[in-house]
Parts: C-alpha cells; structure tokens; sequence
C-alpha cells in the first residue's frame, strides 16, 4: 500500500478544467457545444509574438536561461509597470515564472503552515484556497458580495486579520466575478494595513489590462507603505492570449526574492527560453491586439448581461473587470451546481457552477463571454428553453 503525504487530501482543484473535459467529451461524441466555462480568451495569440518565439528557436535559444528570467525581459516587465501602473520597480524584484499560478504556489507555501492564517476572496480562484489548505495553513475567507458589487469593505478585511495572519490574497479584476475593487477601498485597506505590519499581501492583478467604462486599473502596487510587503501577480496568459505559453511572473519585496528565486530552482530552473522572447515582444511591441481584444469583451459585456438579465429567475450586476458575469440564479429554484449539470447535459451549454469558486458562490453561475456574441446569445436562447 502506496502511503502518500497526508497534505495530499487537503490539495484541491480548479473544476473549470472538469466542466472543460466533459463539454469536449460531448462534442466529440457530436453534440454542439457552447462553452461559456472556459477561462481564456478566444483570440489568437498576435503574431509578432509567436514570430518572436520562433526567432528567438532559430537563433538558438534553447537552453537554460538565468532561473528569475531573460534580464532584458525582467526590464521589459519593469518598464510595463512604470507605463500601466506609474510605479518604478527595480528589475532584479521581477520573478519571471511559468504561468499566473506559480506566483500563488510559491507565496501561499512561504508563508503557509499549521497555525498560519491567510486571507483569501471567496468567490475566488479555487487555486487559492486549495494551496492554503495544502500548506496546512487555515484559509480565512474574505467574502465577496453581491450587495457591493462583489467587491470588499476594507473594514471588514482588517478586521479579519489576527497575529495569526501570515498573508492576505486580493484580486482585481477578479474571477469568477468580474468585480473590482476600488481605489478608494484600497486607500482604506492599505492605510488600515500599517497596523498590521506583520501581513504580507498577494494582489492578483492578471485581468489588470480589463477594466471597462474608462474606470483605470487601481493597483496595490501604487501604495508606498506596502512596497517592502507586496508580492504582485501578473502575466501574460490574459493579456496577450498566451494561456498556453505557461509565462507569469511577480514581483517581490527586496526581503522574499531571493527565497523565492530558490523556489524557482527547485521546481522549473527557469521558463521556456522561447516563451521568454516572446514575452518580451509582446511588452514591447504594439498594444492593438489588446485594445481591440478588451473592446470586444466590453461589447459582449453589455450584451451577456442583458441577455442574463431577461432570463427567468436570473438577475445579473453588470462586471466592471476581467470577461466573466457571475448572475444571481437563486429565482430559478435551483442550486448552482444542478443548474451548471443541466446546461451542460440538456442545453449543451458550459458555465462553472458558483461553489467551484468557493462557499459564497452558492447561488451564482461564471459565464465567461471568452466566446463570440453570436454563441453568447445562442447560449441564453439554449437557457432560456430549458427554464420556461
Ligand atoms: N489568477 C486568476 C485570478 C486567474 O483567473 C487565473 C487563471 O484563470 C490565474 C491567476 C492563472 O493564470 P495562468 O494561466 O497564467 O496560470
């Protein structure tokens, strides 16, 4: 009998990837499947990027690379940050990683372990709270109601923090919401933060580029007094439409980079050296592909939320960030995750049910509009059957 770590049972998953695996099943098998699950965009990487990649393998650039990345692309990373987020970092902070989800992995497991407390959102990336529990840490969650937009009071956040607390995750734009968190609360919560000089804090700031109605992007990275505390998480999967290409990265407080440079070594030794050039092209070069990308996604917002909203027993906020609408569907009897079985199976349409994201998604549904509007409204009409 194979005995593996107890920690084992405590790690848990991230069920978009499930509701993924059977809408491809039932499309193979000759259903028309409409995928609202699915957290990528649906556009084409550009191609001077992917010309960047292959450049970069015809001239030779397929060995290892410095384990914290390209220097001239943790340069372009401090340059992307003094450009959309006014701030100057210096480039030996930047941690370049292979996807979003590293930067979790190594924050939660440098400050997690039994007696630790870290504070995460819920509704949130299921990520989050299956590493805290991983780390033998206790996930504390912070909730994220509807009646705010699914944003935080920062009040209630600082009051959620004990001598316990090691580190708090926030995220904005978020998943599965499409909520932002407002400059103003962040004011709040980084002034309140001084009291509590002992938490560290992880923004996830990967949908920074996808924000609506002229509303900027507010960054905790814009707050002097958490610099030598703030782990920022970012990368290009969202962005640039790079998913696949497995490239993040984060930046550390002077204090934690080197820690977490060796947890680089230990895991991957560095990212894909090609993935890097392409990184790099993509930071430098030209921004359309991005604009019109959001723009888009800003055209299928109102017209999802719409459609959501004339649906029956269906009421939806309109999402101020990221491309995901999180309608209350509590009006139409059933519990979110009968609901997401029944769209899939009868209506052959993917969602992800809302307690995929954590306890306080019960009564919520994430609609990515990654997809065209034609499939969008093709989907409501699809819902619309099967709840009259
Ligand atoms: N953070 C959030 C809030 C996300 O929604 C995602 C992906 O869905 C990630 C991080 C991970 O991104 P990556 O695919 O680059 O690992």
């Amino acid at each position: 009998m194979l005995q593996v770590a107890q920690r084992m049972g405590r790690l848990g998953t991230e069920t978009a990837f499930e509701v993924l695996a059977r809408a491809e099943a039932l499309a193979r098998s000759g259903h028309d499947v409409i995928n609202l699950g699915i957290g990528q965009p649906d556009f084409k990487t550009p191609p001077h990027i992917v010309e960047a990649a292959t450049k970069a393998l015809r001239d030779g650039h397929h060995g290892y690379t410095p384990a914290p990345g390209i220097p001239k692309l943790r340069e372009a990373v401090a340059a992307d940050i003094a450009k959309y987020r006014d701030v100057e970092i210096d480039p030996d902070l930047v941690l370049v990683v292979p996807g979003g989800k590293v930067t979790m992995f190594f924050a939660i497991m440098m400050f997690g372990e039994p007696g630790a407390e870290i504070l995460y959102p819920n509704p949130g990336f299921p990520i989050y709270e299956s590493v805290i529990a991983f780390s033998g840490a206790k996930p504390v969650p912070i909730p994220l109601l509807e009646d705010r937009d699914f944003s935080f009071d920062a009040e209630a956040v600082l009051d959620l923090i004990t001598p316990a607390t090691r580190l708090l995750i926030v995220n904005s734009p978020a998943n599965p919401t499409g909520g932002t968190v407002s400059k103003s609360e962040l004011d709040k919560l980084a002034a309140g933060l001084e009291a509590h000089p002992h938490v560290a804090v992880m923004s996830d700031e990967i949908y920074a580029r996808m924000t609506y109605d002229g509303v900027p992007h507010a960054s905790l990275t814009a707050y002097e007094s958490l610099r030598d505390r703030l782990i920022l998480l970012d990368g290009w999967s969202k962005t640039y439409a790079m998913t696949g290409w497995r490239l993040g990265y984060s930046v550390w407080p002077k204090s934690l980079i080197e820690g977490a440079t060796r947890m680089a070594v230990n895991c991957h030794s560095c990212v894909n050296a090609a993935a890097q050039f392409a990184g790099i092209a993509a930071l430098e070069g030209p921004q359309d592909s991005v604009d019109t990308m959001v723009a888009a996604f800003d055209d299928r917002r109102h017209a999802i939320v719409d459609a959501l909203n004339g649906l029956p027993g269906v009421t939806c906020r309109k999402p101020t960030g990221a491309f995901y609408a999180f309608p209350n569907i509590t009006g139409t009897g059933m519990d979110t995750r009968t609901l997401q079985n029944r769209l899939l199976e009868e209506a052959f349409v993917a969602t992800v049910a809302g307690t995929s994201f954590g306890a306080y998604g019960e009564g919520y549904l994430r609609f990515s509009y990654a997809n065209s509007k034609q499939n969008i409204l093709a989907a409501i009409d699809r819902i619309r059957d099967l709840l009259v």
